[in-house]
């Protein structure tokens, strides 16, 4: 094939040496603020049962009517490639056993699969960081998984984030704010379109998820389910208010916050940024009491969210973080036969006697003039250079390449203790270059 036609999946991306920085900064904060909040990881396949998807996201879903990668494996299984977390996570607390008089915080994360249109910020795999807690009826669990949401876009150095709640009440309270909604919809049939028309009979408040603008005022006009909460759901509300408003997190209520999948109860909360353009949503959760319980598990509360990692990578380039790099400490210049032949186990111990230091080493030989300049080119703080001249002497050469400090000698064992302390003179730790 020529490289012309050899190109990944339309929607799917390769995630480059020069993005990493990035991905690596946002998942090393998203583990140390889950780990700090006492929630533990869990790895969980990528493929499961198509049947689990369609129970638990919902039949009238966008995901379930037209996002899933679906097929039917060797033995005639017909299996999906997951379109995100939470069902594979409940499942997995159902197989396990987990939920028997048990409560769980766990995290995940990973590529999700959906078809849908590929734009900026929208892709057909797409990582997310996901948390969800089991057995907790909330609405504590609830403000804490917004509080940990929001600690880690402090810990990110990202401001331009805004918070969205809403309460979708119970099963039970829907039920007549249903048929009001439905009446409201079919007193404007002729503004629906087609994959509202049909949601109207299957499920009516998914029509206010829609992302059709031309909806927007038969969407708007439409009753609002905070005004028509059942008491406990409402004091469930109140309480999260209490919580964030306690914790000095802003919030807005939005009332048609409805969220794409069908399983959520009370809560749901979208964090939302002005600084991406139309995928404004970064990271999104809600409650789903009656999943579990829905798909052969014990009744048991719960709650979570996914975070976008694409997404939130957009956003910390778009915000000008600036994020540890990946650049070496240390580059060896090994120029000459002899020190070609020597260099790597020589460069060895060096690595042993310093663990933790990022030291590349020239390959592939070349001048030192050539090899200097590549040294200069990878960022590192100090060049080790090592000629024929000072393999028969058993010397290296030290030239700090950020300074015009004169360059400097020492023989070999000492060249561990030199590199520490030219580094630490350049106020610089191993490693954060
Ligand atoms: P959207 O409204 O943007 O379609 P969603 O409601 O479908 O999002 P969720 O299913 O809740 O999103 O997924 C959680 C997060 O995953 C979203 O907030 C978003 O940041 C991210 N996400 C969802 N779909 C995609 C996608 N196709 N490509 C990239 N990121 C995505
Ligand atoms: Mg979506």
């Amino acid at each position: 094939m020529e490289r012309s036609q050899l190109q990944p999946v339309r929607g799917m991306n390769d995630i480059l040496a020069e993005d990493m920085p990035y991905w690596q900064f946002l998942e090393r904060c998203a583990r140390e603020v889950f780990d700090e909040y006492g929630y533990q990881e869990v790895r969980v396949p990528l493929v499961e049962s198509t049947e689990l998807f369609k129970r638990s996201i919902g039949e009238f879903t966008d995901i379930v009517e037209k996002e899933m990668y679906t097929f039917l494996d060797k033995g005639g299984d017909s299996l999906t490639l997951r379109p995100e977390a939470t069902a594979g996570l409940v499942r997995a607390a159902i197989s396990n056993g987990m939920l028997h008089n048990q409560k769980h915080r766990i995290w995940t994360s990973g590529p999700m699969f959906r078809h849908e249109r590929p734009q900026k910020g929208r892709y057909r795999q797409f990582h997310q960081l996901d948390c969800e807690a089991f057995g907790y009826e909330g609405p504590d669990v609830d403000a804490e998984m917004i509080l940990l949401s929001a600690r880690l876009w402090r810990r990110l150095g990202i401001a331009r984030v805004s918070l969205q709640i809403n309460s979708l009440g119970t099963p039970e309270s829907r039920r007549g704010y249903r048929e009001l909604l439905v009446q409201h919809f079919e007193a404007h049939r002729n503004q629906l379109d087609q994959d509202s028309v049909r949601r109207l009979g299957g499920n009516p408040m998914r029509i206010l998820d829609t992302k059709n603008p031309d909806m927007r005022p038969v969407v708007e006009s439409a009753p609002l389910m905070t005004d028509h909460l059942d008491a406990e759901s409402r004091a469930h509300f109140d309480g999260l208010q209490a919580h964030l408003d306690a914790c000095g997190i802003p919030f807005r209520i939005n009332p048609r916050l409805v969220r794409g999948l069908d399983y959520y109860t009370r809560t749901v909360f979208e964090w939302t940024t002005d600084a991406l353009g139309a995928q404004d949503a970064v990271c999104s959760g809600g409650r789903y009491d009656g999943l579990v319980a829905q798909l052969g598990g014990e009744p048991t509360p719960a709650i979570g969210w996914g975070l976008g990692q694409e997404r939130v990578t957009a956003l910390l380039r778009e915000s000008g973080v600036t994020v540890p790099g990946m650049v070496p400490d240390v580059y060896v210049v090994l120029a000459g036969d002899a020190a070609e032949r020597k260099g790597l186990a020589l460069v060895e111990g060096w690595r042993d006697a310093l663990p933790g230091l990022r030291i590349t080493s020239h390959l592939g030989g070349g001048s030192f003039k050539s090899q200097l300049r590549r040294a200069d080119r990878s960022g590192a703080a100090l060049a080790v250079i090592v000629g024929d001249d000072e393999v028969a002497r058993q010397r290296a050469a030290l030239k700090t390449l950020r300074d015009e400090r004169p360059q400097e000698q020492c023989g070999w064992a000492e060249v561990p203790a030199r590199i520490s302390t030219l580094l630490l003179r350049q106020g610089l730790q191993p490693g954060e270059g």
